[in-house]
């Protein structure tokens, strides 16, 4: 069987078969086997993790489950096929006033990829694609087509928002929304030090607030960013405008429907490790994080990305409970940039930093246990749907096995 590697290339692995899926029922089928043979089975969404929670004997290929299936003007939500990309749901939304309430920093990844992992945007106000899933119908370890929904199941939905695909494989999502938005975005170029002081204020004025600070002269062509020397950071702050409003734009301002202004564009350059820590601490995690990574010079040279979630309820996501501040990092492919990451994860540790399931982490079974209060609630449910444990792998077995 041919090799499988996600986008970035640090995960490969090879699956004993590949197959084509289209429907619901062909899935059923698949998984029903594999749990009657011990086959593990897995699927994907665009490979944009970093992480090993892909590999599998089985995987079920569902690039056929794409599109949207039905709006819902009225209760601001759409239903959707599990490969739909965040970037396919923008114009066919903006048909019927509608929109995403936020979005990440690129709009590739699947839907179902995205709200499996807690993929998030920046803002005070705005929690991860995993909140935004009010229901979902999914394929569980035994071959069963379950619907789950916030009024039928609520924990059982709190357990599935962000659930790596352990609990089965979704078919079809359910994701709230809100009234389509025009955003004005301004990117300035700040020095550190006057971050510091613009920081609680500005993470309250604008709809979405996120920076990257830069380690080193270097580190902003890294991510395709222009203009920042070392200690200057690059500060992204958007408002939510009326299109009608006269804008006067300045050189590093734009101004259009929000599905627009977020994506960025990067390189497969970067292997990323995020962890989420309380917001109230962002001062000390600042101050901390430059002195750590200037310590590790010339290793840290990417630039360190700050964005903001708001809590939610789903039980293994790093925002449950707790509005976060989130911290990423990333080495360069070929460099030995494992102490530089160990180094951090320790300094995460010490604010109770919660990982990002898509990017690399230190975790283990013992760290989540007191990480995430409902992490043994989070057990029981997914040996209840995957009493067979086809879903579980090496990476996933000694997490959540
Ligand atoms: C360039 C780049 C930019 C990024 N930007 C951000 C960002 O701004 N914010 C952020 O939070 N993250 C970001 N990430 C991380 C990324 O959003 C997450 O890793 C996300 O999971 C990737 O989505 P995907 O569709 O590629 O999922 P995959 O990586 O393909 O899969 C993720 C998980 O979802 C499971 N899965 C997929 N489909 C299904 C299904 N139908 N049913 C059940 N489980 C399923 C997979 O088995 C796997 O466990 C970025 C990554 C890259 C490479």
């Amino acid at each position: 069987m041919a090799t499988w590697a996600n986008w970035v290339g640090n995960q490969s692995f090879e699956p004993r078969d590949v197959v084509a899926v289209s429907t619901a029922e062909e899935i059923q089928q698949r998984v029903a086997d594999a749990a009657a043979s011990r086959t593990r089975v897995r699927t994907v969404g665009t490979a944009h993790s970093f992480t090993p929670i892909v590999e599998t004997d089985l995987l079920l290929d569902t690039s056929a489950m794409r599109g949207i299936v039905h709006i819902d003007a009225d209760q601001q939500l759409v239903r959707a096929l599990p490969k739909t990309t965040i970037g396919d749901f923008g114009e066919p939304l903006w048909e019927h006033g509608l929109a995403l309430a936020n979005q990440g920093d690129i709009d590739t990844q699947a839907i179902a990829g995205s709200v499996a992992t807690a993929t998030h945007g920046s803002g005070r106000r705005f929690p991860s694609f995993s909140a935004t899933l009010e229901g979902a119908k999914l394929v569980d370890g035994t071959g069963q087509l379950v619907e789950v929904t916030r009024q039928t199941h609520p924990d059982h939905l709190a357990a599935l928002q962000t659930s790596i695909g352990l609990l089965g494989i979704m078919t079809e999502l359910t994701i709230k929304l809100a009234p389509a938005y025009h955003l004005h975005a301004r990117t300035d170029i700040m020095p550190f030090d006057e971050v510091l002081e613009t920081f609680a204020d500005d993470i309250d004025t604008y709809r979405h607030y996120g920076l990257f600070w830069m380690p080193t002269d270097e580190s902003a062509r890294l991510y395709n960013l222009e203009g920042a020397g070392a200690d200057d950071c690059v500060v992204k702050r958007y408002l939510e405008v009326d299109p009608t409003d006269t804008v006067e734009l300045g050189p590093h301002e734009r101004m259009d429907r929000a599905y627009r202004i977020y994506p960025m564009v990067y390189d497969p350059n970067f292997h990323e490790v995020e962890y989420f820590l309380p917001l109230e601490r962002w001062r000390d995690i600042l101050v901390e994080m430059r002195r750590l990574m200037l310590r590790w010079h010339p290793l840290s040279i990417y630039p360190l990305e700050i964005r903001l979630v708001a809590a939610e309820d789903a039980w293994m996501s790093p925002n449950y409970h707790r509005e976060n501040l989130v911290v990423s990092i990333s080495g360069q492919p070929g460099a030995e940039y494992w102490p530089y990451l160990r180094a951090c994860d320790s300094l995460f540790a010490e604010f109770g930093g919660r990982p990002h399931w898509g990017k690399m982490h230190f975790m283990t079974a013992d760290r989540l246990a007191r990480l995430f209060p409902r992490y043994e609630n989070f057990l029981d449910v997914r040996r209840r749907f995957d009493p067979n444990g086809v879903f579980l792998n090496d990476h996933l077995q000694p997490l959540f096995g």
